[in-house]
């Protein structure tokens, strides 16, 4: 049918009830249980049935049900408290007077994927959740926080299995009208639209708005008619596609979504770009700078990194997106004019130095290039990306390669059962959910009676156990399973059984396979007559992951053995909503990561929150989560050349936890029904998840370390026309043309060792600086403890002051030396620029002895 007129009818809402669709059409209820049960007590079936989406929901609903709640005290009074709180938490005006960002100043979150409700298929997994819940909390905290991203009309894939356990994928098509978004105004009330060039012509993309809380999340659509069907491919799916759709896709997000910001009147004070995917979008604000502010693109330079966010998710090189030079260039091509360079030196920046003009552009050196702040994601990732990085800094230490970082956080009420939500309320106060908690109040969580806790933990348990079975009811049917298998679905698990959890990717460094290396001995813990336990697995591989499907296959088959088949279920299709089951109701969350791979990993925050209690390799956040209060670590956190001797040890090492702590610990239940020992070390789990890994302490911190220096600095950057930007645009222009004549002498000591404990001496170097002077750089002795006979350990560099004047360029340095500890040092002497990160490690402005 060519010519088919469409249109959408939905209920007639009687005006009591307006509220409703005010509040459907804003996130915010998806974390809000008030709200939640608000809607789902309108029609309990049909909000089931729609997956838990108002819109849709609000379709299906007879209007006789409106009718009837309208006239319900009971519900319009529960209405009205809702609406306070609405009212209160998103719609209350924010005092920002004497705020870093000022009354209208902006931070922009640039991600590919945002994961914040299973009704809106904007993501994948992980990276995208925590996109979400990085919005939720800036909502919860007012922060002027804006997301951009891209409107996906397939998403990501949908698993199936066929009836041998081979994965099968599907993407079904997102019926928008059923999405709470409306096209984006600029501020004059106009809809706006973007375009950018590619090779194929103009991308032409629609702006959508979707609320979250307080913080409106933009989203590019080029799904439109005037887009030929290539162009409309872009945002069809997450993810899936060849190389040049995914450049189209990055190119869109980072430049689109720039331009975007700027033409909805809302240039960003802050950019925070969220992995490497949307890198580029520094360098259409670069052009935007130089326009904006009538300045060259070097003034532009010493602004956009200043004040911009660049956070790294992958610890592995191949994780990162590297592009042909070749497949980039002509999307890049058109903004020569703008920036007033070559399209070569743009791709430079996002290639190796040195590596020539057609070697790949990697969107991690751009991002690593764009910004100062730049963070991995785990103390142990933080680590990792810096010596994943050596490459761009070639000339200094790992050590002191300027990347941090921050610990990813989970939200807290977006992942929390109702059941402890309300022990929470009780116990912690009334606004337990809106702020980062300290751990005076969240100690209270000792308050809570054992009983209480378990029998909360029981309720989650039993909903966990119906949703699995209702699960795989339909994923069997679908596949027109056989009878009994169809029964085993009905009865499979059992309320009050340990409980382990394996649910994550597929992918091969997360090792699902431990579990099963030794299925005899495995078989015997499940069999055992008095302390059983099940298991629950779901999770996806990426569609050309062989080796994932066929790990997932083996768990199928395993799981269908006679003797198991009740006490093992693999449930299709992982997704927020299963997520949210799994990690309210397991007993044990399990992660056997290849150390480092994991880079941070959030799902074992989201089950120690609920007083699930993990059980990991020591990888990921779990170097920073684990006591032996609040779960167990599988070693000790060794790294590996072997990996078959790898997993032989710490399978081995998983059983025997199992055996040994785990199972005895859980049944180890005297007088009364709680294991008293295993709630002892839930409350541990609770609150350490909730002191130290929620989203809002994460936010916290991305605001105290990244945000607010940065708003301070682009207000000092641009003074006066840009006064400093262009001043040290200047002084770097003039260090790059006189640091080749930069050159030290060997520095000399003025005792002889050896020395003792407590003695001082001073090291001297002559340095030749030309015509630098010495308030414009800093003279460094390096120094630390010898780790072989030439290879210095882990050392910290220490100003040097000059002594003396020596005339024509030449100045002696000298610093103190105190021997506090013993061992064997070494150091040496170095010069560098003085100023901040941006240009204290510029790569090329660094001379060593
Ligand atoms: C939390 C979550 C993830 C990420 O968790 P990991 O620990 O990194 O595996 C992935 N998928 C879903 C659906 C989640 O809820």
């Amino acid at each position: 049918m060519s010519h088919l007129q469409t249109f959408q009818i939905y209920p007639d809402i009687p005006e009591s009830l307006s509220f409703l669709e005010d509040l459907s059409r804003n996130l915010w209820w998806c974390w809000q249980r008030d709200a939640i049960e608000l809607f789902r007590r309108i029609n309990p079936q049909v909000w089931r049935q729609s997956g838990g989406n108002p819109i849709a929901a609000g379709t299906y609903i007879s209007q006789e049900y409106f009718e009837n709640v309208a006239k319900d005290d009971s519900f319009l009074a529960h209405q009205q408290r809702v609406k306070e709180s609405f009212e209160s938490q998103v719609l209350a005006p924010v005092d920002r007077s004497g705020y870093p960002f000022g009354e209208h100043g902006t931070i922009a979150y640039f991600s590919m994927e945002f994961g914040i409700h299973e009704s809106i298929p904007l993501f994948a997994g992980g990276l995208g959740i925590l996109a979400g819940d990085h919005l939720k909390a800036a909502s919860d905290m007012s922060l002027p926080l804006v997301g951009m991203g891209l409107l996906y009309r397939d998403g990501y894939f949908r698993q199936f299995l066929d009836p041998e356990g081979w994965q099968q994928e599907e993407y079904p098509t997102t019926n928008i009208h059923y999405l709470p978004i409306n096209k984006a105004r600029d501020q004059a009330g106009n809809k706006i639209s973007v375009s950018v060039s590619g090779p194929d012509g103009d991308i032409h993309a629609a702006v959508w708005q979707l609320r979250v809380g307080r913080i409106p999340l933009y989203l590019l659509d080029t799904n439109l008619p005037e887009n030929p069907p290539q162009i409309r491919e872009i945002t069809a799916r997450l993810y899936a596609g060849d190389e040049k759709l995914r450049v189209a896709q990055e190119i869109l997000l980072g430049i689109g979504g720039m331009r975007a910001l700027y033409l909805l009147g809302i240039p960003p004070m802050i950019c925070h770009m969220n992995e490497g995917h949307s890198s580029f979008a520094a360098l259409e604000r670069l052009a935007q700078m130089i326009s904006t502010y009538n300045i060259d693109l070097k003034t532009a330079m010493e602004i956009v990194p200043r004040t911009t966010v660049f956070t790294t998710h992958t610890p592995v090189p191949a994780g990162h997106d590297v592009f042909p030079a070749d497949l980039v260039r002509p999307f890049l091509k058109p903004l020569e004019g703008r920036l007033g360079v070559s399209v070569d030196e743009i791709l430079s920046w996002g290639q190796e130095p040195g590596a020539g003009k057609d070697s790949p552009v990697s969107m991690f050196v751009l991002g690593l290039h764009m910004a100062q702040y730049r963070n991995g994601v785990s103390e142990l990732h933080g680590k990792v990306a810096r010596r994943m990085s050596f490459h761009v800094w070639p000339e200094i230490r790992e050590e002191e390669i300027p990347i941090t970082h921050v610990t990813n956080g989970v939200h807290v009420s977006s992942w929390i059962s109702q059941e402890n939500a309300l022990l929470f309320e009780r116990f912690l106060g009334p606004k337990w959910h809106r702020y980062p908690l300290t751990s005076d109040i969240v100690n209270r969580i000792d308050e809570i009676y054992d009983e209480e806790l378990w029998r909360a933990h029981q309720m989650c348990q039993s909903r966990l156990i119906r949703t699995c079975r209702m699960l795989m009811l339909k994923q069997y049917a679908r596949r027109n399973a056989p009878r009994a298998m169809m029964e085993d679905a009905e009865t499979v698990l059992e309320q009050g059984i340990l409980t382990i959890v394996f649910a994550r990717r597929f992918a091969t460094y997360k090792r699902a396979h431990l579990l099963l290396s030794e299925p005899e001995r495995l078989e015997a813990m499940i069999r055992s007559k008095t302390h059983p336990v099940q298991i629950i697995f779901a999770g996806k591989a990426h569609p050309k992951d062989h080796q994932g499907k066929d790990l997932i296959k083996n768990i199928v088959q395993f799981a269908r053995k006679l003797e198991v088949r009740h006490r093992v279920a693999f449930v299709e299709d992982y997704d927020i909503h299963l997520a949210r089951h799994l990690v309210q109701g397991a007993d044990v969350w399990l992660n056997t990561p290849r150390r480092p791979h994991e880079a941070c990993g959030t799902s074992g925050m989201k089950a120690a929150i609920n007083g699930v209690l993990n059980l990991s390799i020591l990888d990921g956040w779990w170097c920073e989560g684990y006591s032996s209060e609040s779960g167990w670590r599988i070693g000790n956190g060794e790294e590996y050349d072997d990996h078959a001797y790898q997993d032989a040890v710490e399978s081995r090492a998983l059983y025997n936890i199992l055996e040994n702590e785990v199972i005895p610990c859980f049944y180890e239940k005297k007088g009364g029904n709680a294991p008293t020992q295993w709630v002892k070390m839930m409350k541990s789990s609770m609150k350490m998840a909730i002191i130290n890994f929620s989203s809002h302490r994460m936010v916290a911190d991305y605001e105290r370390q990244f945000y607010i220096p940065a708003a301070e600095r682009l207000k000092t950057l641009l003074e006066n026309d840009a006064a400093e930007a262009r001043a040290l645009a200047a002084q770097r222009r003039r260090l790059r043309s006189l640091w080749p004549h930069i050159h030290i002498n060997p520095p000399t000591k003025d005792k002889h060792g050896p020395f003792r404990v407590g003695n001082l001496f001073n090291v001297r170097a002559e340095v030749y600086l030309g015509e630098l002077l010495p308030h414009e750089v800093l003279v460094e002795i390096y120094y630390g403890i010898m780790k072989s006979i030439d290879e210095m350990g882990s050392g910290s560099a220490r100003e040097m002051n000059v002594k003396e004047d020596r005339g024509n360029g030449n100045y002696l340095y000298e610093c103190t030396i105190n021997c506090e500890l013993s061992g064997r040092y070494g150091f040496t002497v170095r010069v560098i620029p003085r100023g901040d990160d941006r240009i204290r490690f510029a790569p090329g402005l660094i001379t060593w002895t």
